[in-house]
């Protein structure tokens, strides 16, 4: 691994980190892979395959149920990531981390933990236009046995946040608020400390679904100032199956268990049983161990790379790609706002997002077509599906370029 993607000058080195990723040198229809879809999910640098398969070679075995020597090693493998995760977002206490297979679980746990049993009828649940399906259906769920509401908190035309409206919507029938960090299709990033101090000082608690943060940003609970954080591994250069909720531990600690069975107990009688302290109390069963290995060794190769600087290469790429895509005629560009990360939702007149996909992809460009999971945000602008380029500190100005280039040329034969 290279520990410094810098060269002397300070430069971010963008062919050293490559080379950390084994699968961007492969060909996709014998052109080069212009891997442009990681917010859908993220490539995985050799030190987290090689962290997988060592733990599989020489350390498996299940945690905290055996005192043998392969036991102890892997729960000090799988608690070690714990110990990252809180340091990465830093967290007050590793208590507050509870490991999940990903922002959908994580999510999930608080709906039925959190939310369910304190939702009366009429109660609210405040979202906003742009959540991603995982940020809204499990509302939808518990609202429906509880018969509370969800309500929504609108975006402007450029993909913004309208806070005072997010603001006004605070009334006291809101038990709960649930806002993307960043949004999957827009790139959009809120602005969660000032609704954390507008939610804080009315006493209602607030989700962040950090999905499309994390690998982006610097991510700091202390400073956000939400009640849950919740995370997902496979974007953050991770395995899948791995994820994480945050949660204030005053919240924590009166939630009930979501699933019920073994690791999350204190002892168990027919009669009556005790459940442990989180964040076990939390994290029935067999657990993806060595998934959360592989996560250790990417929230570590991330740290080595530096979050300042992948966020400031990661503009320049996004300058460059919207400049670049601003010029060709009929293309429209979803999702303008202030403050985003490095994903361009866009369309292009007369052309089916599906079609402009697939073509891209003959050219070794692959990006997603649809409505990645936000009907709300499609039915927003009026359209069934967009194409999104999202990109990472591992793509290159030239790869933008070639992305330009092949646009140009599947717009004519589209045409
Ligand atoms: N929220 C957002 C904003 C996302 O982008 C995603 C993944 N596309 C999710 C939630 C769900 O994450 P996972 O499927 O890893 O649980």
């Amino acid at each position: 691994m290279n520990a410094m993607p810098h060269d002397r000058t300070g430069r971010f080195d963008v062919e050293r980190v490559r080379a950390d990723f084994p699968l961007l040198a492969r060909k996709v229809h014998d052109k080069p892979l212009i891997y442009f879809d990681n917010a859908n999910t993220t490539q995985k640098p050799l030190v987290v395959i090689e962290a997988v398969d060592r733990f599989y070679r020489e350390s498996n075995a299940n945690v905290a149920r055996a005192v043998h020597q392969l036991g102890e090693e892997a729960t000090a493998a799988y608690e070690a990531t714990r110990d990252k995760l809180a340091r990465f977002i830093n967290a007050p206490s590793r208590n507050e981390i509870v490991l999940t297979s990903g922002t959908t679980q994580a999510i999930n746990l608080v709906a039925y933990s959190y939310a369910l049993p304190r939702l009366k009828p009429d109660d609210e649940i405040l979202v906003t236009t742009m959540e991603h399906h995982a940020n809204i259906v499990p509302w939808q769920l518990v609202c429906e046995r509880t018969g509370a509401k969800l309500k929504i908190a609108p975006i402007s035309e450029r993909g913004e946040l309208i806070v005072e409206r997010f603001i006004d919507l605070l009334t006291p029938s809101v038990k709960l608020a649930a806002v993307a960090h960043v949004s999957n299709v827009l790139g959009t990033i809120n602005p969660i400390a000032e609704l954390a101090r507008a939610t804080r000082r009315r006493g209602i608690p607030l989700l962040v679904d950090g999905s499309q943060a994390a690998p982006h940003l610097p991510i700091d609970m202390r400073a956000l100032g939400c009640d849950f954080y919740a995370l997902t591994g496979h974007k953050l250069y991770g395995p899948t199956g791995t994820g994480a909720l945050w949660a204030r531990k005053e919240l924590l600690r009166d939630m009930p268990p979501f699933f019920g069975g073994g690791e999350m107990i204190r002892e168990v009688r027919f009669e009556k049983t005790t459940f442990a302290d989180p964040p076990h109390r939390f994290e029935a069963g067999t657990p993806n161990i060595a998934g959360f290995v592989g996560l250790g060794a990417a929230i570590d190769y991330v740290e080595s790379v530096g979050r300042d600087r992948i966020g400031t290469y990661e503009h320049a790429l996004l300058d460059h790609a919207t400049h670049a895509l601003k010029a060709i005629p009929g293309l429209r560009i979803f999702g303008e706002a202030g403050h985003k990360t490095a994903v361009i939702s866009f369309l292009i007149e007369g052309a089916h997002a599906h079609d402009l996909a697939t073509l891209l992809d003959y050219e070794g460009v692959a990006v997603r077509s649809g409505h990645h999971c936000a009907h709300p945000l499609m039915q927003f602008y009026g359209v069934p599906a967009t194409v999104r380029a999202s990109l990472a500190f591992y793509n290159t100005h030239d790869e933008v370029d070639r992305f330009v280039e092949a646009i140009q040329k599947v717009r004519k034969l589209l045409a």
